[in-house]
């Protein structure tokens, strides 16, 4: 017998059972009391056979009648079971001896009833002994393979009869908001009364509540720890901004030089930056990032920027060089794949204070790497940036300046519950002059007419991205349409010049085909979902998605973004395949709809909700279990508000109800 003295403690059964608790997200015994029902059955009245409603989960008594093992159409159970008013069969294709009941003995079985051409009849019905009835409702849990329901409701129903669940909110801020006490709502989820038939809201509400209620909690704790922390107050001379900016062939936005402004006074600053620049695909944050590096450049420290992809990479280095070296600076770039005695020089640059900015993928934080005199880290595309990654990163137990930038807007509901700790900026426009993208959407049958619009468009000197997305999460297979692609578009083009990139590729060779189309040498571009983030060719403007039913709303988004950068007007052709899904419909309407990157992120947080927005997916935790931030906005401010209260009046209690909510998923937050 397991004894379960607290909640927080793991749950106690044989490791194969564990194993699947654990697949459900179920560890401590806290989990386990928070496992939500998916629906309830009523098991608390019988009702009699003759008035029992047809296609409708019911219970009923009676009398076993006639109990035969038949053979015919098939090995099959069946028995008739009378009550005062009537009588109907069960009927089991499936069965143990066990189950074969003895004539005469009194039964219940629970089930729905149907009509056969033997009269009513129940199909597998679930058969109980005859006992008192229960005065709640059943709840029936999601499970995985090879964890029975009755198993899962026997370990939920122990927690429940031996721990209590002591509040952590004081009546004073309960009662007015007229919330349940927390053991009452742990316990109405799991056993619905006959008075609150199927209504569980009150007891959702409360837990809802509380989660919401640790959120602000852990961000407003967060927020006081980031304001205890030191580092670097760095003033730059302005000299080589200047010199940056002469050289642009363009003037700042008003939104980028004011961004610009707050930047310069946060890194001012001996409390750590830790600023978020959200704007618009195109609207260009990286020069932004630029004159931010020159800040710290400027007063003697080195600059790193962290980026998702290699390829990427290159391509910053490349223009980064481009700014900094007539500057006489000096830019490096340290990805995975360097050889062994590159990689050695780059680290050398590094550790020295040779290299000024320092460029790479997430292998920046995770090497064993020490910097000259870091000042600032800046990273790029960061909600591309998986969560394990960010650990790593805040692992370094640096304390410097952060800058992260992202396309991805965080709309203000989503801001508010999780990025209180972080302070958010926004590029609201885009560089003048900026063509609009016309978008279309076209049934893949008509897809030789797009390869002739292609022809057309390469006579016109436009170079044309054709993007295949991974399909079936298998990369293997993406490569092959984009490889049969790259050979249907070179046969039939000819003699236009068609390029193929992905993921798999070399670095050399993928910096070889970027720089041959960057440089015009190639008109078409047949590439992977690779250039999804933040490659810059301004004479690229059409667009071509292949199976854009497959991508989600914010990807389709963000390659769209990668034309409408030049003069020209450009087109985004998003070539799809019925049938289509109610969702897949719904993004490919919304894409069709806005422009705007910030709608377009509302949009999608309707269509999926926001746990992949914030990589929920990718960290395998859920965020929430019952709250919905889109859905529960108002609770959302009543637990911002109260949280406040709790953290000034009762601290001991704040602190239980942080334990209690988030203790396992801390080192995921704190990112
Ligand atoms: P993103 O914000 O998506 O990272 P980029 O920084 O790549 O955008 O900028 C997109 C393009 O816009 C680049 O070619 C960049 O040089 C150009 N750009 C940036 N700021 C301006 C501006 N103020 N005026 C004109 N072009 C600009
Ligand atoms: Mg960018």
């Amino acid at each position: 017998m397991t004894t379960i003295q607290t909640e927080n403690q793991p749950i106690q059964a044989p490791p194969s059972t564990l194993n699947k608790l654990h697949k459900l997200g179920l560890h401590t015994y806290f989990d386990l009391v928070l496992h939500r029902p998916l629906r309830y059955e009523n098991e608390t009245s019988i009702c009699p056979i003759k008035d029992a409603p047809l296609s409708y989960p019911v219970l009923i008594e009676g009398i076993v009648e006639k109990s035969d093992v038949m053979f015919r159409p098939r090995r099959q159970l069946v028995m008739r079971l009378r009550d005062e008013t009537s009588a109907l069969t069960l009927r089991f294709m499936h069965f143990y001896p066990t189950q074969v009941l003895k004539v005469g003995q009194r039964i219940r079985a629970f089930g729905e009833i149907r009509y056969s051409f033997l009269g009513k009849e129940m199909v597998h019905p679930k058969l109980r002994a005859v006992k008192p009835l229960s005065t709640t409702l059943t709840p029936i849990y999601p499970v995985v393979k090879g964890l029975t329901q009755l198993s899962i409701q026997r370990l939920i129903r122990q927690a429940l009869d031996t721990l209590s669940f002591t509040d952590t909110l004081p009546e004073a801020i309960r009662i007015p908001l007229k919330l349940m006490r927390l053991d009452e709502a742990i316990r109405m989820l799991h056993a619905p009364t006959k008075i609150s038939l199927f209504d569980t809201q009150p007891a959702l509400q409360r837990l809802k509540f509380d989660e919401l209620l640790a959120q602000q909690l852990f961000t407003a704790q967060a927020k006081q720890k980031r304001q205890n922390q030191q580092t670097y107050a760095i003033h730059g001379n302005g000299k080589l901004r200047a010199a940056l900016y002469a050289k642009l062939p363009f003037q700042l936005t008003a939104s980028q030089k004011q961004v610009l402004q707050t930047i310069e006074k946060d890194l001012g600053a001996t409390q750590p930056m830790h600023r978020l620049l959200q704007g618009d695909v195109g609207c260009g944050k990286t020069i932004v990032a630029a004159q931010s590096a020159l800040i710290a450049i400027e007063a003697g420290f080195q600059v790193a920027m962290m980026v998702p992809t290699e390829i990427l990479a290159e391509q910053h280095a490349f223009q980064f060089q481009e700014w900094l070296h007539p500057l006489g600076l000096t830019t490096v770039c340290l990805t995975g794949r360097l050889k062994k005695a590159q990689k050695v020089a780059v680290i050398a640059q590094i550790e020295t204070g040779q290299a000024d900015f320092v460029i790479g993928t997430h292998t920046l934080f995770q090497d064993k790497l020490a910097f000259h005199r870091l000042g600032l880290i800046i990273i790029d595309e960061q909600h591309r940036f998986g969560v394990m990654q960010r650990l790593a990163l805040k692992n370094k137990g640096t304390h410097v300046h952060q800058l992260m930038m992202s396309a991805t807007p965080i709309p203000r509901t989503l801001a508010m519950s999780y990025f209180t700790d972080m302070d958010i900026s926004s590029i609201t426009e885009l560089p003048p002059n900026r063509m609009p993208i016309r978008t279309q959407l076209i049934d893949t049958t008509r897809r030789h007419q797009v390869i002739e619009f292609i022809r057309g468009a390469c006579q016109k000197n436009e170079q044309i991205y054709w993007v295949c997305p991974l399909i079936e999460e298998s990369e293997a297979l993406a490569l092959k349409t984009a490889a049969a692609i790259y050979h249907e578009l070179t046969s039939s083009l000819a003699p236009i010049r068609v390029g193929l990139l992905h993921g798999k590729m070399l670095a050399t060779q993928k910096k070889t085909v970027m720089e041959d189309f960057v440089q015009g040498h190639l008109q078409v571009l047949v590439a992977t979902t690779i250039i999804e983030v933040g490659i810059d060719v301004a004479n690229a403007s059409l667009m071509v998605i292949d199976h854009a039913e497959r991508l989600g709303l914010a990807q389709l988004h963000q390659l769209r973004g990668r034309i409408g950068r030049g003069t020209r007007p450009s087109r985004c052709l998003l070539l799809f395949q019925k049938p289509l899904t109610k969702t897949a419909k719904a993004r490919l309407e919304a894409i069709y709809k806005e422009q705007d990157g910030f709608k377009i992120a509302e949009e999608d947080l309707k269509i999926r909700g926001h746990g992949e927005l914030l990589g929920e997916r990718q960290s395998g935790l859920p965020l929430f279990r019952f709250a919905n931030i889109m859905k529960d906005k108002i609770l959302l401010a009543e637990a911002h508000r109260e949280a406040q209260t709790l953290l000034s009046k009762w601290p001991v209690l704040a602190k239980t109800h942080l334990k209690r909510w988030i203790e396992g998923t801390i080192d995921f937050l704190e990112v």
